[in-house]
């Protein structure tokens, strides 16, 4: 097969279609025997650079594919942003989708997307018949494996927010704090963290239950198969870590009262104090250190204890605290507040926390001479 130049038939791809929903599609035009077939010509690896492949491709289907390299799954695998699986071949699907045009598109197998942008539907993980989850298999048939159900004739609820990935982190862009300290990656991380811990410490917030497998699966991937029930946690989640801290203290705040004490405390410590990641760890660890409120026995005994309030949620988005930028730029902090002193960049404390601040355009103007000061 080496001597191939070019398929006899070569169907266009389409510009959101996975890479491997696409060789297979490329495989049965072309009568192959299986789709291994097309595999091994392209002596394809997962875990190597796309590149080759895309060469490989575009040279037998003679359409121009090198700016295709986020159509692969393994590409978002290596981010852990894809459905765990051992196989990688299971995905979610929009039914109305199917409908109209039937092949897969690589956002339906992304942790994170839970909505179809077209429809407005919630992405089904799989046959409401028998339960089975939907692989590319099932979408190439365009019918479940399993039991012969057709996947175009499954109805999906419509979404009352829509979530799709990754425009719908873009969360993480536009929160100074998250974007400023993290990348995205351990942003992924604490955002995992938190749908896990919200869901084990209190369910009453969410209509729904999952089982421990579901539940270890939420902790490790930030996977919920049910898109509708993965939106919800996903939602609360994303709305506690904007105005980084004011909107959880808050939403502790009110469950303190709620008498839900006894949940709250293990909450704390294990979303503040125990997380793996270097980084992480050190920058939560510092806002449970200025916080008071999240430490109810020292809180209890200080007399004039600051008040939390909702309006300081927009201290938080337009200012840093200098020690967290001391943390972040490896700097003790005697030389940032000498370097801020000697630019004459004014120190405000922290409304709740009486923290000393910068405000963030100072820190974007002054990160880099920051770094070396
Ligand atoms: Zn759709
Ligand atoms: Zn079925």
């Amino acid at each position: 097969m080496d001597s191939i130049n070019k398929l006899p038939v070569t169907p266009r791809i389409f510009h959101d279609e996975s890479m491997e929903g696409y060789i297979a599609r490329l495989a049965e035009a072309n009568d192959f025997p299986n789709v291994d077939y097309l595999y091994s010509h392209l002596n394809y690896k997962p875990w190597k650079d796309s590149s080759i492949y895309l060469q490989a491709l575009t040279k037998i289907t003679g359409q121009d594919l090198a700016g295709f390299h986020e159509n692969f799954l393994s590409y978002w695998v290596k981010k852990q942003l894809a459905i765990p699986t051992i196989s990688q071949k299971i995905t979610r699907v929009c039914p109305y989708c199917l409908k109209e045009v039937k092949y897969h598109r690589y956002s339906w197998s992304l942790i994170y997307n839970m909505t179809c942008p077209k429809h407005g539907n919630y992405l089904v993980w799989g046959c409401p018949d028998c339960l089975k989850h939907f692989t590319l298999e099932d979408v190439f048939e365009g019918r479940c494996t399993y039991c012969q159900k057709v996947l175009s004739s499954i109805k999906s609820m419509s979404a009352r927010i829509s979530i799709n990935f990754p425009a719908e982190l873009s969360h993480w862009s536009s929160s100074t704090y998250w974007n400023s300290f993290v990348d995205i990656d351990t942003f992924c991380e604490l955002l995992r963290r938190l749908m896990y811990l919200l869901h084990r410490y209190f369910p009453n917030e969410f209509g729904f239950d999952l089982s421990n497998a579901e539940q270890k699966t939420l902790a490790l991937f930030g996977y919920v198969r049910e898109s509708q029930h993965q939106a919800e946690l996903f939602e609360k989640s994303m709305s506690l870590l904007n105005r980084w801290p004011t909107d959880l203290l808050l939403f502790i705040s009110q469950n303190r009262e709620k008498d839900h004490a006894s949940k709250v405390k293990p909450f704390i410590q294990k979303l503040f104090l125990r997380n793996r990641n270097y980084l992480l760890n050190s920058l939560m660890r510092k806002t449970y250190e200025r916080e008071w409120f999240l430490n109810k026995t020292v809180y209890d005994h200080i007399y004039d204890a600051p008040l939390l309030e909702a309006s300081q949620g927009s201290f938080d988005e337009t200012h840093l605290h200098i020690e967290d930028i001391a943390l972040l730029s490896s700097q003790p902090l005697i030389n940032i507040n000498y370097y801020l002193g000697s630019h004459k960049i004014p120190i405000e404390n922290h409304p709740r926390n009486r923290g000393q601040t910068i405000r963030f355009d100072f820190y974007k103007q002054h990160i880099e001479q920051i770094k070396q000061c």
